[in-house]
């Protein structure tokens, strides 16, 4: 069996919800944070070497081919008739989450222990959903609970010595816009005050040339500007907020902070299953020639998104983009494995697998 195959279904499709797949999440998440579309996700390992972010459903299951049989210390993947399909472990929980800050905060609640060794940010809500701007596709609601810069980086001194961390802030975007690039300056900095080294990875609408300066002097050391809709119009409609920054702005300033950066640290999430595949196909195109890794994700419907009962991506168009993607980047002389952040982390995406397969060939 193609376990990339398989990895690429589970992502469009998840796997079935059972007692073990809820024993793991419970595992993995004291705090019950969670980033997910549908009901729930967890990070397996299929057979030791296909990493996977599993989103877990009990309905809107008639596309799902998965579950998991045995148990917690004998797991395996079967497909719906019991044939086993690979071994299947998965990521304990770090020794961080039982640490609180100093304000007596849980740190699961700051940062969500994902991918082995990436610490990502959790979702406080996002400014674009208080004006009516909020990207179709995107669940997240409006801002609450907002952590502090000084929490932010005591959870990353807690964290870097565990495992070899990077670090991915988002979390949705601050209007209007500088207020987004004050808030990473101000958490950076306080990131950079106890930890050196550790790669910072920033996730947010680019900003103007000068700020990704000043973000990179004080210690950003890569970026995710998320383009998301290959297509002028179709992105407008799709995401209102961001999309009043032209694509051609984005590669801009994707490309300008690439010099600062030396290169193969910065990229684009484009989302397969709404614009057509030749779109995206463009899209993986330019961005290549222009040194920004484009990374290939499968939409899924979030609750509380307006697309929520839109079709979720296909696999076979998955497969295909990722794999246009992974060939894409390797004529461009682009290295996926030198970035940092959501764009390293393999959870979500099959590029990284598929490059190793065709570097093999
Ligand atoms: S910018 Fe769009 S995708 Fe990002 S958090 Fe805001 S609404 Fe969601
Ligand atoms: S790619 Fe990013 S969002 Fe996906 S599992 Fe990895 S760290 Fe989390």
């Amino acid at each position: 069996m193609d376990l990339i195959k398989v990895k690429a279904d589970i992502i469009c499709h998840g796997i079935l919800a059972n007692d073990l797949a809820e024993q793991i999440y419970e595992h993995q998440n004291p705090s019950e944070m969670h980033k997910q579309g549908r009901y729930f996700g967890i990070m397996i390992k299929l057979d030791g070497k296909v990493s996977v972010l599993a989103n877990v459903l009990y309905e809107n299951v008639e596309k799902i081919g998965y579950k998991l049989v045995g148990n917690l210390d004998n797991l395996s993947l079967t497909d719906l008739d019991g044939n086993v399909i690979a071994k299947v472990t998965y990521i304990d929980p770090p020794k961080w989450y039982d640490k609180k800050t100093s304000t007596n905060k849980k740190t699961s609640e700051i940062f969500i222990d994902e991918g082995e060794n990436y610490l990502h940010m959790t979702y406080t809500g996002c400014d674009y959903n208080k004006c009516n701007l909020k990207c179709k596709f995107c669940g997240c609601g409006e801002r609450v609970n907002d952590s502090t810069a000084e929490e932010i980086a005591e959870v990353v001194d807690f964290a870097k010595d565990e495992r070899k961390y990077h670090v991915c802030l988002g979390g949705g975007t601050y209007l209007p816009l500088p207020r987004s690039t004050e808030n990473f300056l101000n958490i950076i900095g306080k990131i950079r005050e106890k930890s050196k080294d550790i790669p910072v990875w920033v996730e947010m609408v680019p900003p103007t040339k000068k700020e990704i300066k000043r973000l990179v002097e004080c210690g950003a050391t890569s970026f995710g500007f998320n383009i998301e809709i290959y297509d002028e119009k179709l992105r407008r409609e799709t995401c209102p907020g961001k999309g009043a920054i032209s694509i051609s702005e984005y590669i801009e300033r994707g490309k300008y902070a690439n010099e600062l950066l030396g290169g193969n640290k910065v990229g684009s999430t484009l989302i397969c299953g709404i614009a057509p595949i030749e779109t995206i196909k463009k899209g993986i195109e330019d961005l290549t020639k222009n040194g920004i890794h484009p990374c290939i994700l499968a939409f899924r419907p979030s609750e509380n998104s307006e697309f929520a009962t839109k079709e979720e991506c296909d696999t076979e168009s998955f497969y295909e983009c990722s794999k246009y993607a992974s060939e894409k980047m390797l004529e461009e002389g682009l290295d996926i494995f030198r970035n940092e952040g959501c764009l390293l982390c393999e959870y979500c995406t099959i590029m990284h697998d598929l490059t190793r397969e065709i570097l093999k060939k």
